[in-house]
């Protein structure tokens, strides 16, 4: 389901150099997506603004930049080499294939199918008579597995043992290098790992632009803690205060559009106590932006029990050994930055404006000369856009009339355009113009880096 506003976002990503379709150039690459310069800088943004809140600022929170590809082992362990799946399923008549819950989700908004098995969900299709969406014929193969790991042959190793996996998560990187952290690291539980990178997953629903892609960049925390000694209640509900207040306050993201919600018995993993997804309302419904799961000590016994490697830690005061419980906080930064978009996008009468939160925006200032072919003009905002850059990320725009400069930086969320005019030359002032409220102030030359700081601050 594509929603009239969603079309224009996705129209507006493009025209603006947020996002391109992948491989655009030979016909596209289904749930690919490059990002252009200006998503480039917005993704840039929201990473170093999670990286900052989460680690920077948390003396019990580590760094961890783990191999993309790493041991079948590792995912054998984790669950992911059989269990990774997703149901498939396929149209005879049009050969489209697509998920069986998505089918279903789509065509019966009030069917749960989270969790359900492979015939459950093949009854539901069958004596629902759901129709393909592509052809409108009813003429199903039957529901499948199908595992989303992406294998790939090292060419180093022979035969079997060349098998390895593009990760699926970042998540196992932080379990596999717990031993390696613990003994070189001064960490004492309870204490997180924390991890940026992209994670691949075979999907095969085309998603809403960059909601759901086969590779996305992912932003998670593996906060581990005695179960002894720390309440995991409380540290859960610490963490979903947390992670409200930077999509709130740090995103700008209007909390309406917000909401938790618990995971049923039946979505729930089987090791994990409680899991709650922080959910967003998107143009095609509330989907799942940031997850919290409480996952006990699964994953680190999984991998204690196949590589037969001690990952205990041994506690300073008692001396007793203790396998750590784990909550994680899991993020997509492509859903945030999608949601930045969403959030933003205001259609006004005579504008549409991305009013994105200025510490997100791509570039914070814009520098205009008032005329594109009068060198004295274009040669002081040169010389203003040069000192600007030194502490701010910053474009210059000579061209066409100043109407339309200020339509491409309200779509780009540009938050202040600085015009230097004929005034300009004789007293060293210029016109900031506000995106928010287009109202324009005049502020010396002198006086603008402080001016930008004292706004950002
Ligand atoms: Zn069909």
């Amino acid at each position: 389901m594509v929603s009239d506003k969603m079309e224009k976002i996705v129209a507006l990503a493009k025209r603006r150099g947020f996002i391109y379709p992948g491989s655009e150039i030979y016909g596209g690459l289904a749930n690919t997506y490059d990002y252009g310069p200006l998503g480039t800088e917005l993704l840039r943004n929201i990473k170093d603004l999670w990286w900052k809140t989460f680690v920077q600022k948390h003396s019990d929170i580590v760094g961890l930049d783990a191999s993309l590809i790493s041991h079948q082992k590792v995912w054998e362990a984790s669950g992911h080499v059989s269990g990774f799946a997703d149901a498939m399923i396929d149209c005879k008549n049009c050969k489209a294939r697509m998920r069986a819950d998505h089918l279903i989700e789509d065509s019966l908004p009030d069917q749960k199918v989270e969790g359900l098995p492979i015939d459950k969900l093949q009854k539901i299709i069958e004596q629902n008579k759901i129709k393909c969406p592509n052809c409108g014929k009813i003429d199903w193969t039957d529901v499948r597995k199908f595992n989303q790991l992406f294998p790939v042959q090292l060419g180093i190793v022979e035969g079997d043992k060349g098998l390895a996996y593009l990760r699926g998560e970042t998540a196992q990187g932080m379990f596999i290098n717990f031993r390696n952290i613990v003994d070189s690291t001064r960490v004492r539980l309870p204490f997180g790992i924390a991890q940026q990178g992209k994670g691949f997953r075979n999907e095969i629903t085309p998603g809403n632009s960059v909601f759901r892609t086969i590779e996305f960049d992912m932003s998670e925390i593996e906060y581990f803690f005695d179960p002894k000694q720390s309440n995991w209640q409380e540290l859960f509900e610490k963490w979903k205060a947390e992670i409200w207040d930077f999509v709130i306050k740090k995103l700008g993201i209007d909390e309406t559009n917000l909401r938790w919600r618990e995971h049923t018995n039946e979505e729930r993993s089987f090791y994990s106590m409680r899991t709650e997804d922080l959910e967003y309302q998107f143009p095609f419904g509330f989907k799942e932006l940031w997850g919290l799961a409480y996952r006990t000590d699964y994953d680190l016994r999984q991998h204690m029990d196949l590589s037969k490697k001690d990952l205990t830690i041994v506690d300073p005061q008692t001396g007793i050994k203790i396998l750590p419980h784990v909550i994680e906080p899991a993020v997509g930064i492509n859903r945030l930055l999608l949601m930045v978009l969403v959030d933003s996008y205001k259609e006004e009468e005579k504008r549409v404006v991305l009013q994105i939160h200025p510490m997100l925006a791509p570039y914070k200032v814009a520098v205009f000369p008032l005329l594109g072919n009068k060198e004295e003009l274009i040669s002081k905002a040169r010389s203003i856009f040069d000192d600007l850059q030194e502490d701010f990320s910053v474009v210059f725009d000579g061209r066409g009339n100043i109407g339309k400069r200020y339509m491409a930086q309200d779509e780009a969320g540009t938050p202040w355009c600085v015009t230097v005019d004929f005034d300009t030359l004789d007293d060293d002032t210029v016109t900031i113009r506000d995106r928010n409220t287009a109202d324009q102030e005049r502020v010396a030359i002198k006086d603008l880096a402080s001016y930008f700081q004292a706004k950002l601050a």
